[in-house]
């Protein structure tokens, strides 16, 4: 295959049938493998999305500066996005990520500020460090664009015309059922709109993580927190940014880090699919809309990225005990 670069290479993503969570439910379950990305992950959409519109806004100048505030694969998007087309890139990033990411991110010539890890009601919250960093700018004069990945709904739109349109190709059609995590909702906002708009009738499911609030808004109406902390990165949300406002969701589910850990090991081991951890809150979540739905329909989720950025994570035994998770049995 020839190609002009490698945004090219950004999504049409394959549709992989999930073998054991097809089997125990009596359903098809597929995973789009958004880890095959150029970027590794999911977010290089909503990075090529947010980019592309700015252009087409005239919000970016030749050779300007973007600034976001990620924790970490829309940093590595935007990086990408940045140095292929010639933009310089600033990113704010809580400090509790995964070293791989931080390097990453450096490694790929992008300017990275570290800050503490606060809620988005306080001042030094990396979405709001980011905001403030970008309006001082711009009140200097240099103009500099703020890609605000949670509130510009260039994001979920991105999802709308590419990841819904291709799931609903890749399925002919047959698709039933469609469910992922929300960290900013880009991508269940999009898929969700994307798809009930090509059939009204396919059911969408937010499959929530430890610790955030999205169950329970989905289910009671208020984004009230559900269990502790947990340990996966880059999904989990408090609040119903913009991009959260137009999501259409049927249907919520809880899955804890024990379930989460235990699909990934499996799925490993089963069928030699190494994914990262958002993409185990993910399956877990599928197998559990396929319970609810009954056998026979066909059920599609996204495998945002790998597990080669979280192995301080899930391949860490003193770790995994510490947080009383499952230990693989090869580790
Ligand atoms: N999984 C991973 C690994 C991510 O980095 C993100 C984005 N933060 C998501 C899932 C959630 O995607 P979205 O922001 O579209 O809700």
């Amino acid at each position: 295959m020839m190609s002009s670069n490698v945004l090219d290479h950004i999504g049409n993503t394959p549709l992989i049938k999930l073998k054991y969570p097809s089997e125990i439910t009596g359903c098809e379950i597929y995973g789009k493998a958004e880890f095959m990305n150029p970027g590794g992950s999911i977010k290089d959409r909503t990075a090529l999305g947010i980019v592309l519109d700015a252009e087409e806004k005239g919000l970016l100048e030749t050779n300007g500066q973007i600034i976001e505030s990620s924790f970490g694969n829309t940093a590595i998007g935007l990086a990408l996005v940045a140095n292929a087309k010639g933009y310089k890139l600033k990113i704010v990033m809580p400090n509790i990520t995964v070293p791989s990411k931080r390097d990453i991110i450096r490694n790929m010539g992008a300017e990275l500020l570290l800050v503490d890890a606060k809620p988005y009601s306080d001042p030094g919250n990396y979405q709001r460090v980011a905001e403030r960093l970008a309006k001082e700018e711009n009140e200097k004069g240099n103009k500099v664009f703020w890609a605000s990945q949670f509130e510009n709904l260039a994001n979920y739109k991105f999802h709308e015309k590419t990841t819904a349109k291709e799931i609903f190709d890749q399925t002919e059609g047959q698709v039933d059922g469609f469910t992922c995590a929300i960290g900013t909702g880009g991508t269940l906002t999009g898929v969700s709109n994307g798809l009930k708009n090509l059939n009204r009738n396919i059911k969408i499911a937010c499959s929530d993580s430890q610790g955030s609030s999205m169950y329970n808004y989905f289910t009671k109406g208020t984004p009230e927190k559900k269990g502790n902390e947990s340990i996966t990165e880059g999904i989990g949300q408090a609040r119903i940014c913009n991009n959260l406002k137009y999501c259409n969701v049927d249907m919520s589910y809880y899955v804890d880090d024990k379930e989460c850990m235990e699909i990934l090991y499996k799925l490993i081991k089963n069928e030699g699919l190494f994914l990262g951890l958002s993409s185990g809150v993910n399956v877990m979540g599928a197998i559990k809309m396929a319970k609810e739905m009954g056998t026979g329909k066909k059920i599609v989720t996204i495998l945002c990225d790998d597990a080669n950025k979280y192995y301080d994570k899930m391949f860490n035994k003193k770790f995994l005990q510490s947080k009383n998770l499952p230990i693989p049995n090869w580790l």
